[in-house]
C-alpha cells in the first residue's frame, strides 16, 4: 500500500515537477508538490518567524492582466469583471499588508490555440510570449479543456525568463468576484505550498507532517517536524486532504503518533470549498512578504520599479443626467457625470429591474448609448463609479431610475425627414464642426439651429460642391440640446444634437 502511494506521489512529482506547475482541479484536485527550491527557501525563513519586529509597511505589487479569447475575439470575460477579481484579491490580502495594482488596462490575447488549450504546452508558450517583466502576469482563459480552475508557478520555475518568470492562469469559471482561487494561486506564486503538501499521499509516512507542535516529545512519540515537512509552516495545522472538501470535514485520519489530524478549512492554501476559506496564517503571510520584499528575494524583482502614485478616490461621481424624472430617447441616450478626483476611468452600469443591461468602462465623463442597447418605453436605473489602477474597489453612486421614450430616428432613418442625409457627431464639444453627409451637389442648403425652446440661435447657407460639407457652429454655444434643421430643394431634415461643456 505504502509503495503504491509513494509511486503515485512520485509520478505526480515527475509530471508537475518538470514544469513547476501546480494545478487546482475544478472539483477534484491535482497533487502538486512544491519544488525543492521553494521548500528550502521556506525552511530558511522558519527561524525568523516571530523574531523580527512586526513589519507593518505595505508592499505594493504590479499586475498585468490578460484576457484570452479565440482568434476572432469570441469568448473571454469583461475587463470590469477582471477588475472585480483584483478588488476581491486585495481584500483577501489586507491582513498580509500586500496590495496589487494594475499598471495598465487589461490586455487582450486573441488566439484560439491558447484559448482552447488542452495541455500546458500552448499556455507555456503564451506566457513566454506575452509576459510583461517585473509584473505579476495573470491570464484569464477558458481552461475547460484541462478541467482546471487555475494554476500558478512557484518562483523561478515557470516560462518567461529573467525577472519575468511564471504567471497565474485562471479559468473564467473560477474567476467569479467572490471566488478564492485567485488568492490561492497568488499564494503559490509567492511561494506557498498547499497545506497538505507532502502529507496527503501517505499521512502515516515518517516524512509526512505530524500533528504535534511539540519539538520535545518523549519517545516513543515523535517530535514536531512542521518546519521541515509538509507545507513548512507550524501555524497551519497538519492537513491530509488533497481533494475538494466541504467544511467541517468528518474525515478521520491518524498520523504516526496516532494523533488525529484536524485540518483547518479556513486557509486559502487548503482544498476546502471556497466558502470555507478566509485567511492566510501569519507564517504564510510572512513568507509571501519575504518572497518579494528585497531585491535578492525570489520575486524581489516585483518591487524594483517604484509603484506609481494613484490618486485617492473618495466617494462616487455626481450624476448629471439622466436625472430620476428624465425620459431619454433610447437609441440616443446620453449618460453624464462629474469628474471624480483620482479617477482615471469610470464604470457605468445600467439595469432593468435587477438585471444588468450593460456594464461598460469609459475614460471620459459621458457615455452615449446608441442603437438598441436600451429599449423604448421602459424603466431603467443606473450607477457609475470612478476607478484607477490602484483602486478597483471604489463605491458606485446611488442607483437612480429613469425612463425611455419611444425610439426617435434622426437623419436618414426618420420617415418624416425628406432630405436623406446624415449629420455627425450628434454629441459634440466646442470647436467640433458638424459633418453633413449625403447632401445634393450644386444646390443651396439652408440650415438653422434651434434651442430647447424652439428659438433659432444660428443659421446659415451652404453651396455644396461635394456630397459632404461642414457646418461650423459658434464656439460660445451654451451647453444643452438643440435641433438642427437642414432644407435643400424643399426637402427637410431635423436632427437632435447635444452640446457638451
Ligand atoms: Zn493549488
Amino acid at each position: 500500500m505504502n509503495i503504491v502511494r509513494r509511486t503515485t506521489a512520485l509520478l505526480a512529482l515527475l509530471f508537475l515537477g518538470t514544469t513547476g506547475v501546480l494545478a487546482q482541479n475544478n472539483g477534484t484536485c491535482g497533487t502538486g508538490p512544491a519544488p525543492a527550491s521553494t521548500l528550502s527557501y521556506l525552511e530558511s525563513l522558519a527561524s525568523g518567524y516571530g523574531i523580527q519586529t512586526e513589519d507593518t509597511t505595505w508592499i505594493r505589487l504590479p499586475v498585468t492582466a490578460h484576457i484570452v479569447r479565440s482568434s476572432s475575439g469570441f469568448g473571454g470575460m469583461s475587463e470590469s469583471a477582471v477588475f472585480a477579481t483584483i478588488c476581491n484579491l486585495n481584500q483577501r490580502f489586507v491582513s498580509a499588508r500586500i496590495s496589487f495594482y494594475l499598471l495598465e488596462r487589461v490586455k487582450f490575447i486573441d488566439n484560439t490555440t491558447y484559448y482552447g488549450a488542452t495541455s500546458y504546452q500552448p499556455l507555456m508558450t503564451m506566457i513566454d510570449q506575452n509576459n510583461v517583466a517585473r509584473t505579476i502576469n495573470i491570464y484569464y482563459t477558458d481552461l475547460s479543456g484541462m478541467s482546471l480552475c487555475g494554476f500558478a508557478f512557484y518562483p523561478l520555475t515557470g516560462p518567461g525568463g529573467f525577472q519575468n518568470d511564471g504567471a497565474v492562469v485562471m479559468s473564467f469559471g473560477c474567476s467569479q468576484p467572490e471566488g478564492t482561487t485567485l488568492a490561492h494561486e497568488l499564494g503559490h506564486y509567492l511561494n506557498l505550498p498547499h497545506t497538505f503538501d507532502e502529507t496527503s499521499s501517505d499521512p502515516m509516512d515518517p516524512i509526512a507532517e505530524r500533528v504535534t507542535r511539540n519539538f520535545n516529545e518523549v519517545p516513543p512519540r515523535l517530535s514536531a517536524n512542521c518546519f521541515t515537512s509538509g507545507d513548512r509552516f507550524c501555524d497551519t495545522p497538519s492537513d491530509f486532504i488533497a481533494t475538494r472538501w466541504a467544511c467541517p470535514s468528518w474525515r478521520v485520519q491518524l498520523d504516526l503518533n496516532n494523533d488525529l489530524f484536524r485540518p483547518d478549512s479556513s486557509y486559502y492554501m487548503s482544498y476546502s470549498n471556497d466558502n470555507c476559506m478566509s485567511r492566510f496564517s501569519p507564517q504564510q503571510m510572512s513568507a509571501m512578504r519575504a518572497t518579494v520584499n528585497n531585491p535578492s528575494a525570489p520575486r524581489g524583482y516585483l518591487t524594483l520599479n517604484p509603484a506609481p502614485v494613484f490618486g485617492t478616490i473618495v466617494g462616487s461621481p455626481i450624476k448629471l443626467f439622466p436625472q430620476i424624472t428624465d425620459t431619454v430617447v433610447p437609441n440616443n441616450a446620453l449618460f453624464r457625470w462629474n469628474t471624480l478626483p483620482g479617477a482615471t476611468m469610470y464604470q457605468l452600469r445600467v439595469f432593468q429591474f435587477n438585471v444588468n443591461v450593460f456594464d461598460t468602462l469609459i475614460t471620459d465623463t459621458f457615455y452615449h448609448a446608441l442603437g438598441n442597447r436600451l429599449r423604448g418605453v421602459r424603466q431603467y436605473s443606473w450607477v457609475v463609479r470612478g476607478l484607477n489602477g490602484g483602486d478597483l474597489c471604489a463605491a458606485f453612486s446611488p442607483r437612480d431610475s429613469f425612463s425611455t421614450s419611444t425610439y426617435v430616428f434622426a437623419g436618414i432613418n426618420d420617415a418624416s425627414n425628406t432630405l436623406q442625409a446624415k449629420v455627425y457627431p450628434t454629441v459634440f464639444q466646442e470647436g467640433t464642426p458638424l459633418t453633413l453627409d449625403g447632401i445634393q451637389v450644386g444646390t443651396t442648403l439652408d440650415w438653422n439651429l434651434k434651442d430647447q425652446l424652439g428659438r433659432v440661435v444660428c443659421n446659415g447657407s451652404l453651396w455644396p460642391e461635394d456630397s459632404g460639407a461642414l457646418i461650423h457652429l459658434p464656439g460660445d454655444l451654451p451647453t444643452g440640446s438643440y435641433r438642427l434643421e437642414c432644407i435643400q430643394n424643399r426637402q427637410r431634415m431635423t436632427v437632435r444634437l447635444l452640446r457638451l461643456p
